[in-house]
């Protein structure tokens, strides 16, 4: 409750309505607003709740007055006042306190403010920058407080719907030894022992398995994760997770858990409609019908595999693509016939960028006429089966991917989006679900080797064990990501429990008996010594937060953030060091 308790306070605009009319209340604040109205001074009061207009009257307000013609905005000042209803006409019915006001007697300035160089309002069209530089102002803008709170309440929803179920908290170390989850590390020199480093955690991963080998059985940890990745898109080098991990549990138990805590922290976030068990879909199904791990289910725009359509045409590309054992595949983008040919070209560029040699596409006319640069090759009959088999009608449009079935399945996974965007299609709501029973291993074509889809520490299938060494492209995973609005917003595995089978998995991996035992030697001890069977998920609050506030962007959720080259443009770190810190830490620059 935020309210006056353990303040100078005898109200905040949280508790100040009707029926404190006639209350003698102590406010403090921010000034939002003065403004001076025949005689009279008003001053819209802001605190974390809200406004309170506040009214000085030359008749009333005494010395009050005069110092309130003085006030600037951003003044911190308190004041003493009485509680009246407003006049009819000045009712206020967007403001929580817009049926009073507060007549002031005494007016204490307790700070003043510098003119600052944004309004603290909302809604500003000011550069980010700016607000960055100035985060802690862009903080006292209510939508940014609002964003803030909410991360709060959903943190602590978090909290307390583990620790309902039987998790403990559990912190691990921020200087640690780099658990591998796909990026390049942050390393910390460690002064007292000359040329080594510590790595800081890209997530709690290892020791969160160290947790359950301990008889720990459920732990979780709102986690801080470092990632020296390239900054592209919305990612921070330092990020907030959910982590989770527990033993004696199934893909299903984990998930299950999962589905349970959202559903509490979805409720705590003012969401009704989060309805459980969520929607889920393999891998393979996901990538076959929405080119994506984390499809967006908000709409529609399917892929439709139309090989076999193609495969007899007169058109060779497509037909020498199918003979290829490759795949033609289209959306149907509907109403899209209003699309003007620039934009379709637009859509075409998008796909050239995912990696197409181009983009065929065919428009069925409102009018019923075929408009395509490729109609006559393909000939009536067959454009009147792609049409069937894309469910087409007058009015839309089909797009074309053609080419080896996991790059088609990406060109069209990020053409389906451009589509959704040049269609305007409105993107409202929530759309939840799993994917899950990922592959074990990425294929590297730049090494020719195999890297880890998850993580080196994923189980995989029981049935595709023995595939390990033979066919690792074909080795299904233990494997779950949530996916929210087309993003990845958690993702989680079982583990392996068995040191050999980790051994193996290590040496897919490229990391000999001798380097797996340098690298991940405790951990592989630890699964020698009685390691329960064990899984668990990592949640980001970032992405969560991000979406249930409706922003575009994680640093709108994150109080002090970084822009995308890593630069905390308030503090401005990363900052030069002294050469005696250097010298301090045993190094030199180059
Ligand atoms: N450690 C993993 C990650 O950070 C999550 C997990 O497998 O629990 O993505």
């Amino acid at each position: 409750m935020y309210d006056a308790r353990y303040s100078t306070r005898s109200h905040t605009s949280a508790q100040l309505g009707l029926d404190a009319t006639g209350r003698t209340v102590t406010l403090a604040g921010w000034v939002a607003r003065r403004r001076d109205h025949g005689g009279l001074i008003f001053i819209d009061l802001r605190d974390r709740a809200g406004l309170t207009q506040c009214v000085f009257d030359p008749a009333d307000s005494g010395a009050a007055f005069a110092l309130a013609e003085q006030v600037r905005p951003e003044w911190v000042v308190s004041l003493v006042g009485v509680v009246r209803p407003r006049p009819d006409d000045a009712v206020n019915a967007e403001l929580a306190t817009g049926e009073i006001e507060v007549l002031v007697s005494e007016l204490t300035v307790l700070n003043r403010a510098k003119t600052p160089p944004f309004e603290i309002e909302d809604g500003i069209e000011t550069d980010e920058s700016v607000r960055m530089q100035w985060r802690y102002l862009d903080i006292r803008r209510p939508e940014v407080g609002r964003a803030l709170e909410l991360r709060s309440t959903i943190t602590h929803a978090f909290r307390s719907a583990l620790a309902e179920r039987g998790f403990l908290e559990v912190e691990t170390p921020v200087l640690t030894k780099s658990t591998p989850e796909g990026a390049r590390d942050y390393i910390v020199p460690a002064r007292l022992q000359p040329g080594r480093f510590y790595a800081l955690p890209q997530s709690p991963q290892l020791f969160k398995q160290l947790l359950m080998v301990g008889g720990v059985e459920r732990y979780y940890q709102i986690a801080r994760c470092f990632r020296d990745e390239d900054l592209r898109a919305d990612r921070q080098p330092e990020f907030t997770q959910v982590d989770i991990e527990m033993s004696f549990a199934t893909q299903d138990d984990v998930m299950a858990l999962a589905e349970d805590v959202l559903a509490e922290v979805m409720r705590a976030a003012g969401v009704e409609d989060f309805a459980t068990p969520l929607a889920r879909l393999t891998w393979h199904e996901a990538m076959d019908r929405f080119g994506s791990d984390r499809p967006d289910l908000r709409f529609g725009l399917e892929l439709v595999d139309v090989s076999a359509v193609v495969a007899d045409s007169g058109f060779k590309v497509f037909a020498d693509v199918v003979a290829g054992g490759g795949v033609v595949k289209c959306i149907n983008a509907k109403g899209g016939a209003s699309l003007s040919r620039s934009r379709i070209d637009a859509v075409g560029e998008v796909a050239v960028e995912a990696g197409a040699a181009g983009m065929a596409w065919i428009v069925f006319g409102t009018d019923g006429e075929v408009r395509s640069p490729i109609a006559k090759f393909l000939g009536e009959p067959v454009i009147a089966a792609l049409r069937a088999a894309a469910g087409a009608c007058d009015g839309d449009l089909l797009v074309f991917g053609a080419g080896e079935r996991a790059q088609t399945n990406e060109v069209l996974g990020v053409v389906r989006l451009a589509l959704a965007d040049e269609l305007g299609i409105e993107r409202a709501g929530l759309a939840p679900l799993w994917v899950v029973d990922f592959p074990q291993f990425v294929h590297d074509a730049d090494t020719d080797g195999w890297t880890a889809n998850h993580h080196p520490f994923t189980r995989p299938f029981d049935e595709d064990i023995d595939k390990l060494e033979t066919d690792p492209g074909a080795v299904l995973s233990y494997s779950y990501d949530f996916v929210l609005n087309g993003l990845e917003v958690g993702g989680g595995t079982l583990r392996i429990h068995d040191a050999d089978l980790q051994r193996r998995v290590l040496a897919v991996l490229g990391h000999d008996a001798a380097a797996a035992q340098e690298q991940f030697g405790f951990l592989l001890d630890a699964l020698a010594y009685g390691a329960p069977p064990h899984g668990g998920i990592a949640l980001g609050l970032d992405r969560l937060v991000m979406i249930l506030a409706g922003a575009t962007s994680i640093r709108e959720v994150i109080a002090f953030p970084k822009t995308s080259s890593g630069v905390d443009l308030m503090t401005d770190a990363p900052t030069e060091v002294t050469t005696r810190q250097l010298a301090d830490v045993h190094l030199r620059l180059s």
